[in-house]
């Protein structure tokens, strides 16, 4: 089997609501199709996310289509080191992160058509699945203490066991907000995660403010620039820590886990660039005896079904990912059913990602780029 084809297809999918985050609002998701087409006429399927912009990454790919065309699929690591190593070789310029995010798509791409010609599931190529579901926290987001509690409540009663949100408002009201969560939930468990905003002076005091609340961990308090403040913070708390920002590589994980600066690592696909880089990153976790918990983006379905089936191989995974689903109208795919029960979705059948694209919602996407 040979590679045929690359194509490249910008789309916009908006959300629901739009989520809070230090960094400002997100209203919509903004990606890129990236599709592998072969000489038996199988299409993988993947996505790369249009960061920073759409142009940027079609470019990139297309400027790498002869590192791709010809090639066999089934090579999936020895394609996607190719198109890395042109993307970094700039004189001068560290290219590694963008790199990463721009090859993620094609490596899904490649995995699903890989599984589609071997008649096996994604999970099955990257060894089987070790697990007999995958669970997901509840995001919880709205304007006011209130109303985040209100969300919260909602999604206990759903059978969601783990409860998300994102701080980094204001001092006061962030407290607010995690004593309105926790007062909401009982003793479910409630993660918060800060997103870079505070320096380490004030997440040492913001979390010692937060300690009563019991929260399982705190997301990457401090400036994902430098590991020593993540040490800095993690030595003067008695809550455990999660490198979000500051983990893209292996390399990453290995130097967090080695310094002791991080319980938990949060990594997707498009900071890791792929699954394949993901997969070696959860190993590198698993030596330092250290959980993968599965990061999501501003993505489509199509990125949590990728994730999905990565993370079912993992012996680390975290019982508490991400998943960005709810806050996506008018998904790209038809199947399979991201629906969770009891915040769980069981192991995917495939072939491949077994991914049903909802080509009329992908016109629609494509139009709002118009
Ligand atoms: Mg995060």
């Amino acid at each position: 089997m040979k590679i045929t084809g690359l194509r490249t297809t910008p789309l916009l999918i908006p959300y629901v609501t739009a989520y809070h985050m230090t960094q400002g609002p997100r209203t919509e998701a903004s990606v890129v199709l990236v599709e592998v087409e072969t000489d038996t006429g199988l299409i993988g399927i993947g996505e790369s996310l249009a960061r920073p912009s759409a142009a940027l990454i079609t470019d990139a790919l297309e400027a790498c289509a002869d590192l791709v065309i010809g090639q066999n699929p089934f090579a999936v690591d020895a394609v996607i080191e190719a198109v890395y190593r042109r993307l970094v070789s700039v004189p001068g310029a560290d290219m590694d992160r963008m790199a990463r995010l721009i090859v993620a798509g094609l490596d899904m791409a490649l995995w699903d058509v890989a599984g589609q010609a071997a008649g096996q599931p994604v999970h099955a190529m990257m060894g089987g699945a070790v697990h007999s579901h995958i669970q997901y926290f509840a995001f919880v987001d709205g304007d006011s203490p209130e109303a985040i509690a209100e969300e919260a409540r909602r999604a206990v009663d759903q059978g969601i066991e783990v409860i998300y949100v994102k701080l980094g408002r204001g001092n006061e009201m962030d407290v607010a907000c995690t004593a309105a969560i926790r007062a909401a939930i009982g003793d479910k468990r409630l993660r918060i995660d800060a997103n870079e905003a505070w320096d380490v002076m004030t997440a040492i005091r913001m979390i010692q403010r937060l300690e009563p609340y019991d929260l399982e961990f705190v997301e990457q308090p401090v400036s994902s620039r430098s590991l020593d403040a993540m040490r800095q913070v993690k030595e003067a708390v008695n809550v455990p820590l999660a490198a979000d920002q500051a983990i893209h590589s292996p390399h990453d994980v290995y130097a967090y886990c080695r310094a002791q600066a991080a319980d938990v690592i949060v990594l997707g696909p498009h900071e890791a660039g792929g699954l394949g880089q993901l997969r070696k990153a959860a190993a590198v976790a698993e030596a330092a005896g250290v959980r993968i918990c599965i990061h999501g983006a501003t993505e489509s379905g199509i990125t949590t079904v990728a994730n999905h089936h990565a993370a079912l191989t993992f012996p680390n995974i975290d019982d508490g990912n991400q998943i960005m689903c709810r806050f996506i109208n008018d998904d790209l795919i038809s199947s399979p059913d991201l629906t969770l029960k009891d915040g769980k979705l069981p192991v995917f059948d495939g072939p491949g990602f077994g991914i049903g694209l909802d080509r009329d919602a992908i016109a629609r996407a494509q139009e709002r780029i118009r």
